[in-house]
């Protein structure tokens, strides 16, 4: 690859302001610094220094963010606020995108990245991953409600769901759960105790699949996945 491609894929700028960065003796390759923007690299064997550091080149990113309320799910919206927007621009370079929706209002564990097949394993229906959430439900949450979830219930578009496991946390007028989905209906935890006459008033995602939030990060925060999360998630 072209190092001007590499370096400004990598988010070291457009490739003219690779070229100045070139000029300044910034980029060294094979420790001779490099003067020619269009000199053909090979990201595994070749040894890339930018202001002394080496660049590691990686293709994909995969970021997890604790999404705040108030902000949309999307790559971008005309009226408000995207999950993208509240990224640095070096990831921002590699065109992330949300692994699935959470609504505005909802909270927590957000996946961002480029890669549309882990997106898709993620997301398929077949994979059935299950993905765990904690609500502030008003009115009193039962142990019928519990029973029902179990069985499946019927949203008002007559979608009956798969099952899924309701756990009472806190049970009075208003009422803490964590509920866990196989699948991903538009407003699926909303639509499910409405169905059973009962009004979420918070959501927060804490897991999806083996991948749970870092709750260390603050609503908006967001960082880099390990290794090791990303191998399990995959
Ligand atoms: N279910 C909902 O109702 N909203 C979300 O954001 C996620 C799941």
């Amino acid at each position: 690859m072209r190092l001007d491609k590499l370096l400004s894929n990598m988010g070291y700028g457009s490739r003219k302001e690779v070229k100045i960065l070139l000029k300044s003796k910034a980029v060294e390759v094979n420790g001779v610094f490099a003067k020619d923007v269009s000199m053909h690299v090979d990201s595994n064997t070749d040894q890339i220094i930018v202001f002394g550091e080496k660049v590691i080149y990686t293709e994909f990113i995969y970021l997890m963010m604790n999404k705040p309320p108030g902000v949309i799910s999307a790559t971008e919206d005309k009226y408000d606020q995207t999950v993208i927007d509240l990224l640095d621009p070096l990831a921002q370079h590699f065109k992330p995108f949300p692994v699935g929706r959470l609504d505005k209002d909802t909270e927590g564990l957000l996946i961002l990245t480029n890669n549309g097949h882990l997106s898709h394993q993620l997301l398929s229906p077949k994979k059935h991953v299950p993905k765990l959430y904690f609500a502030v439900i008003e009115g009193k949450v039962t142990e019928d409600d519990v029973k029902k979830f179990k069985e499946g219930v019927t949203l008002e578009d007559g979608y009956f769901t798969k099952p899924g496991k309701l756990t009472i946390l806190l049970s009075g007028e208003v009422s803490e759960i964590e509920l866990t989905i196989m699948e991903g209906k538009f407003h699926q935890v909303k639509r499910m105790f409405e169905s059973v006459g009962k009004k979420v008033t918070y959501l927060k995602r804490m897991s999806m699949g083996s991948l749970r939030l870092d709750e260390t990060l603050e609503l908006g925060d967001y960082r880099h996945l390990t290794e090791e999360e990303l191998e399990t998630l995959q």
